[in-house]
């Protein structure tokens, strides 16, 4: 990245800092049901309140979609943060006007303030210079952006404010994000494995694109899968299959061969008349899909050949899941995979997993804390490795 300035790059004492985090988090009747996005923020505003900054945190929650509905409110995160940190946080019940002015200068040193979701507001998601402005008055002309799952969106606390403050840098939260996900795009130790999954072909395109050009191996596997086997003339049954790309799949699979990438595909799979917990369920070869079954985890053999490959990795990056994880008899694919990259990890490769599935099931395995680094932007990292430039990065000043 870093022409761009980062938080050690500013002077913060006595100062008011806007920060925009990610507090994104899933909430029920007002519960927290996972506080991992909290807790990554924590570094930065750890560093901030050591150096005597005048904290306001800011963040969107949900889709509130540019109103006030109490269902997407931020307050209940006030309380788990003041736990985390272990210090007062106060709570402003909108995230402008005369109360948040008014909050946010009487905050002491290392004081923190939370501000109630951006996106009670319309200007936010779209980009409103006079909201951005606003936004800017409860600083003291300096900006950190952490919210890192944020940055692919062109929204008023994520750009739109950098035009109003003179100093806008990354957190070490972002720093972070960039840096790992800079080497897996870059050129990291050999053997270097891409596993990628989920639904669609059609949303990972540019990272397959991109990812083929330095990765030693890249395993598929998910319903995107059939798509690949499909092109290759294999029976897919019911599959979710994207019949609209299989050309764009003959092309992609040309393209691992020139470039010395071998591209792998589930040689058997679990297949299943329903997508149902419970249901009756079979393992067979992809040359054997049955007519009106359809594939929904890899199987036993697909994932003996992908945990071998992945033991001899010095770098790995998984993105998506292997199967229908969420349901039962499907989830065992995804989970061995886990296992295999935590495991791989342990032996000394790298491990880059982003993208909410990935990271769903590194936690149902037990296996996140040995994991190098567990992105929290999925959309964000998926732009990123395909190669686009990210707003809310282009936004931050330059050194
Ligand atoms: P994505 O958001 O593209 O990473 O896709 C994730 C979703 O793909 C999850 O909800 C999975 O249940 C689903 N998925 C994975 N494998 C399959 C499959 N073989 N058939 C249907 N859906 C799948």
């Amino acid at each position: 990245m870093f022409y761009k300035i980062t938080i050690d790059d500013l002077t913060l004492r006595g100062r008011r800092m806007f920060l925009r985090v990610d507090f994104n988090v899933p909430l029920e009747g007002g519960r927290i049901m996972d506080d991992s996005r909290i807790r990554a923020a924590l570094p930065t505003i750890r560093l901030a309140v050591t150096r005597g900054a005048r904290i306001v945190i800011a963040s969107h929650l949900g889709r509130p979609n540019g109103k006030v509905d109490m269902k997407f409110s931020l307050r209940p995160i006030t309380r788990r943060l003041q736990e985390l940190l272990e210090r007062p946080v106060d709570f402003a019940v909108d995230c402008i006007g005369t109360e948040a002015i008014q909050k946010s200068k009487q905050l002491n040193d290392a004081g923190v303030l939370l501000l109630e979701n951006l996106r009670f507001y319309p200007g936010e998601e779209a980009n409103e210079s006079g909201f951005s402005q606003k936004l800017a008055q409860l600083c003291d002309g300096i900006y950190v952006n952490d919210a890192f799952g944020a940055a692919h969106r062109a929204h008023a606390s994520v750009v739109g404010i950098t035009k109003f403050v003179r100093q806008a840098a990354a957190g070490t939260l972002m720093q972070k994000e960039l840096q790992y996900l800079g080497m897996v795009m870059g050129a990291p130790p050999k053997p270097y494995i891409v596993v990628l999954g989920g639904a669609k072909v059609s949303d990972k395109i540019e990272v397959i694109q991109n990812l083929l050009r330095t990765c030693s191996h890249m395993l598929i596997g998910g319903a995107m899968a059939y798509t690949f086997l499909k092109a290759q003339g294999l029976p897919v049954g019911k599959s979710l299959v994207e019949d609209d790309k299989l050309d764009l799949a003959k092309r992609i699979l040309d393209s691992a061969a020139e470039k010395n990438c071998r591209l792998l595909l589930p040689v058997d799979q679990v297949v299943a008349k329903e997508m149902r917990k419970g249901t009756e369920v079979k393992i067979c070869s992809v040359r054997e899909t049955p007519d009106d079954w359809m594939g929904l985890d890899i199987g036993p053999a697909t994932v003996e050949n992908y945990s071998k490959e992945l033991a001899g990795a010095r770098t790995i990056f998984w993105n998506g899941p292997m199967g229908v994880f969420e349901i039962t008899p499907f989830e065992r694919g995804t989970l061995s995979l886990a296992y295999a990259i935590a495991e791989a990890t342990k032996r000394g490769a790298a491990s880059v997993v982003g993208g909410g599935d990935s990271v769903a099931a590194l936690h149902k395995a037990g296996v996140s804390e040995h994991i190098t680094h567990i992105s929290t932007g999925g959309g964000a990292s998926l732009e990123l490795l395909g190669g686009r430039t990210l707003p809310g990065i282009e936004a931050l000043s330059n050194h």
